[in-house]
């Protein structure tokens, strides 16, 4: 897995992918909802590694870092504010297996978190920034330039595989 400069098809994808997005927003229509029905957004194509009736958890196709990975709740909450704290819990639990990961798989140093949510009619989600070894720390991390993530299938199979094996309980 690796993270590859947008060429221009990539970009025509990111624009189109945007453009999208703002047409169901102007039209009410909540493009994460509609995402988790058609899956036309943000297609799984591999990049889903982990799933359950609560959240779902995924590679970002145009990351800003390597193994930037999204994890979204099913319903809506507009932000932390809204969230039960059930559900953060068990987002943590998950959030902690997978930088396991981050660091253990792609050797990250360190992985970074936020949480921005922010527009319009919205789905609590969490973004996972890993920081590789060699790269600079701080703050930048999070507005580096998107890429393309390359190679990854043989990679998000190894994190699917682990996530897997390990038992969150849903429903507490
Ligand atoms: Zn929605």
């Amino acid at each position: 897995m690796f993270v590859k400069r947008l060429d221009k098809e990539d970009e025509l994808l990111l624009v189109h992918r945007r453009k999208v997005i703002r047409d169901y927003q102007e039209n009410g229509i909540c493009f994460s909802c509609q995402n988790f029905i058609s899956g036309d957004i943000f297609p799984d194509d591999g990049l889903v590694i982990y799933e359950d009736e609560l959240v779902r958890c995924q590679f970002e196709k145009f990351p800003r870092a390597t193994g930037q990975t999204i994890i979204v709740s099913k319903l809506h909450y507009e932000d932390i504010s809204e969230m039960p704290i059930d559900l953060g819990t068990h987002i943590l639990k998950i959030s902690n297996a997978i930088i396991k990961l981050h660091k253990e798989i792609l050797g990250a140093e360190k992985v970074y978190m936020c949480t921005i949510c922010d527009g319009k009619r919205n789905h609590l989600h969490f973004q996972l920034l890993p920081r590789l070894k060699g790269e600079t720390i701080g703050y930048q991390n999070f507005v580096r330039e998107e890429g393309v993530l390359t190679d990854y299938q043989e990679t998000t199979d190894l994190y699917r595989e682990a996530l897997k094996s390990i038992k969150f309980n849903v429903f507490e």
